[in-house]
């Protein structure tokens, strides 16, 4: 996720939603979207705002969800085509795939404290699934799979606070961790319901169906 080069923060107030891509600081009073809640990034950012038309809502949500999953366009656009394909609804397959990402695992078991730490984590082999090093971050995890963490980054400072940290957040009902092992396993894949970010993926389907 590094290949956005802009100030995650503003990310999170173009697209009017906090979009968790810091961290900590994401669940701290200092977030910016709190601090500077209402208040669009740019030149003309406290400018009188149109009204968003059809097409707007429809890019700016397609737009959200990359970022959220610090996916780029043609990737994304793999995923919305390999969604369609599966059997059930488009919109929901986009979401699991995005979700079951081996990069979104490690951030939900807690083993980072966002997306784009994870990331690091994965490219830097610092992760194992099913006892293999894989350093692939869009690497599409499966039902029964386990996650692990490699035995020198259990040794990391901030990796043993954000486990800690994580905790409180809770792990979603379809991973169970394993805290004393720093292991994780996918029971399932994720149901549209497990995903309780604020997102419309009927939205991106009419966008990507024009
Ligand atoms: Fe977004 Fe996190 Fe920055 Fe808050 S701290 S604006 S949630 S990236």
């Amino acid at each position: 996720m590094a290949r956005y080069s802009e100030a995650a923060c503003r990310l999170c107030r173009r697209e009017g939603m906090k979009l968790y891509l810091k961290g900590d600081r994401c669940y701290k009073e200092k977030c910016s979207f709190e601090t500077r809640k209402g208040k669009i990034p740019g030149q003309h950012g406290a400018g009188k705002l149109k009204k968003p038309t059809g097409y707007a809502l429809q890019l700016r949500e397609k737009q959200k969800v990359k970022r959220i999953y610090g996916v780029l366009e043609k990737q994304f656009r793999l995923y919305f085509e390999k969604a369609e394909k599966k059997r059930g609804v488009t919109g929901h397959n986009l979401l699991a795939m995005l979700e079951c990402r081996l990069d979104n695992v490690v951030y939900r078991l807690g083993f980072a404290a966002s997306r784009r730490t994870a990331r690091q984590m994965v490219l830097h082999g610092h992760i194992l699934v099913d006892g293999k090093r894989v350093d692939i971050p869009s690497y599409q995890t499966k039902a029964g799979q386990w996650v692990e963490l490699g035995a020198k980054a259990r040794e990391i400072e901030s990796v043993k606070n954000s486990v800690e940290t994580a905790a409180g957040r809770g792990i979603p009902k379809w991973l169970t961790f394993d805290a004393g092992a720093f292991k994780g396993q996918v029971i399932a894949a994720p149901a549209r319901e497990d995903v309780t970010l604020d997102i419309n993926e009927q939205l991106i389907v009419e966008l990507y169906s024009k």
